[in-house]
């Protein structure tokens, strides 16, 4: 049986309202949420073909670990554990000035923020207005 879930793409800051239908745990169709109170029926190309990612068989669900030159598969646990440990010793070490990220997923800067700090905000905050000044005159 098909159930269709109303949700929102994430893919970018838009956050386009989606409705995607579902059988047996795979999406069988993606389309606009007419209704949605911000997109009103808009969703890209990327947020109405995302089943070709969620379901393709090249897509990687496990982290990587570089090791020489080979790619290992490691548990969840060990991934987030390496990283925070690398991560909290770059700031103990050298402060929170002495990284960056580049993020293309908005959920990102909600796991960033805290570990950067107020910097990050401020920067971030700076692009976004230097971005979207020229539209707004
Ligand atoms: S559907 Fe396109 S424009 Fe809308 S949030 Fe997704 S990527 Fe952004």
């Amino acid at each position: 049986m098909v159930t269709t879930k109303r949700t929102f793409c994430s893919l970018c800051e838009s956050f386009c309202g989606l409705e995607v239908d579902v059988e047996n745990n795979t999406i069988v169709d993606i389309r606009p949420d007419n209704d949605h109170v911000v997109s009103q029926g808009y969703a890209c190309v990327k947020g109405i073909k995302f089943d070709s990612v969620q379901h393709s068989p090249d897509r990687i669900t496990e982290p990587q670990k570089r090791v020489g030159n080979e790619w290992q598969s490691i548990s969840w646990d060990q991934a987030l554990t390496e990283i925070a440990d690398k991560m909290a010793g770059l700031k103990r070490d050298h402060g929170r000035n002495r990284s960056a990220t580049l993020w293309e997923l908005p959920v990102v800067r909600t796991y960033w923020h805290p570990y950067s700090g107020v910097n990050f905000t401020k920067h971030w905050a700076q692009i976004a207005c230097t971005v979207q000044a020229p539209a707004t005159l």
